[in-house]
């Protein structure tokens, strides 16, 4: 039986567009037809991207102390979220991280600074650090996030061997003011225009579950179709306690996938990358969202943390993805190599999901009966802990 969401995939295949009616239809499925949406968004996924998974690595360059009030960042102007609080990592630090992902088998790394916006040191800053990168890691794909640019700095970093600058406008225009009061929705367009002028690849999504309407879930994505993003991170909040959106639970893991589908419906040929509350929101179902979405993180995010890496790893060999940029013999020494690594960490670590269970597996691993709220990040970056990659 060919379905409403089959009819809507045909138009698009056919190089039609999802309109905000088709999108808002998406979003209000019911449960039953989970599998119809994922089936028709499928399928345009795999016309624009086959069965391969981007698989980006978050490296924190600065961590807390921001100046700007974003209600649901733990790293906002009082948030009393205990995230990790640091200055600038060193540019060896920075290679250091980097190298994990890479190594655990990320092909872009995202390099995020705290903050309103960079300074011209910072900049100096973030183009040593990824000249060292690029000498060391030939065809690594940078991106740099580090809030809202002035004239010439986008510039500066293009110049440098940046590749793509991530800006979210994180909800609809319609709900901007009230997520955030310091600065204005115009504000983040500014500096995704600016880094689209100087020819960085413009990175730009949303965060789910901010109280907003299924219509400003569907104006958000309209919007990025509209500013052209080439990857689209689609973040589910995560409530960090001591933050305004503390306890705050209006996600379910089918209505995230739904809200995937609606992304992919809307932008099909884009990058729609599953961020962060991937695995506390998604919970069984992140392997069923790999098939409208086909972008990751690896491991930890920013300040809290993910599932192991070879969780991530394993759950896209299980479901027949591959990892793009990489043939099918390295991804699986990858993966053995993961395994070999988490086997000797068990000898010297007994019990537990290998995620540090109990304050390190965001709920993902299937040992916890209710989501509970983000496990703060004590790894990685900023830390003397080995990375989670
Ligand atoms: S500007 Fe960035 S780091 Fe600062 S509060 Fe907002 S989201 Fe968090």
């Amino acid at each position: 039986m060919t379905t409403a969401f089959d009819q809507l995939a045909d138009r698009i295949l056919a190089g039609g567009a999802a309109s905000a009616d088709d999108a808002v239809a998406v979003l209000r499925a019911p449960d039953a037809e989970l599998m119809s949406v994922v089936a028709a968004a499928g399928r345009l996924r795999r016309e624009h991207f086959s069965n391969t998974v981007k698989v980006n690595y978050l490296v924190n360059l600065k961590s807390g102390l921001c100046p700007e009030n974003c209600n649901y960042c733990s790293q906002a102007l009082g948030s009393q979220a205990p995230v990790l609080k640091y200055s600038w990592l060193s540019k060896d630090e920075t290679l250091e991280q980097a190298g994990a992902g890479l190594r655990g088998g990320a092909t872009r790394v995202c390099m995020v600074s705290s903050g309103r916006g960079p300074s011209e040191r910072d900049i100096d800053k973030v183009v040593e650090m990824t000249s060292a990168l690029k000498d060391e890691h030939e065809g690594v794909e940078v991106c740099a996030c580090l809030g809202l640019l002035k004239g010439g700095q986008a510039e500066r970093l293009k110049a440098a061997g940046v590749d793509a600058y991530n800006h979210n406008i994180n909800t609809a225009e319609s709900n901007h003011d009230n997520i955030v009061q310091t600065h204005t929705y115009a504000d983040r367009i500014d500096t995704i225009d600016k880094a689209k002028d100087a020819g960085l690849s413009p990175c730009s999504g949303l965060i789910a579950g901010l109280g907003e309407s299924d219509e400003q879930l569907v104006e958000a994505l309209f919007a990025l179709k509209e500013l052209d993003a080439d990857s689209i991170p689609v973040n589910f909040l995560m409530p960090f306690d001591g933050t305004p959106y503390e306890n705050t639970w209006e996600l379910s893991p089918a209505r995230c996938v739904k809200i995937l589908a609606m992304a992919r419906f809307v932008c099909p040929d884009k990058e729609i990358r599953i961020a962060a509350g991937r695995e506390m929101h998604l919970r069984t179902l992140q392997a069923t969202a790999l098939h409208v979405a086909n972008s990751i993180f690896l491991g930890d995010y920013l300040t809290s943390e993910g599932q192991d890496a070879l969780a991530d790893l394993e759950m896209l060999r299980e479901n027949g993805f591959v990892i793009l940029g990489m043939d099918a013999g390295a991804f699986e020494e990858l993966i053995e190599e993961h395994r070999a690594r988490a086997a000797g960490a068990t000898d010297r670590v007994a019990g537990g999901c290998g995620s540090s269970c109990g304050d390190g597996c965001g709920g993902g691993c299937g040992g916890h009966d209710e989501p509970e709220g983000p496990a703060i990040r004590r790894r990685g970056a900023g830390t003397d802990v080995a990375a989670n990659a």
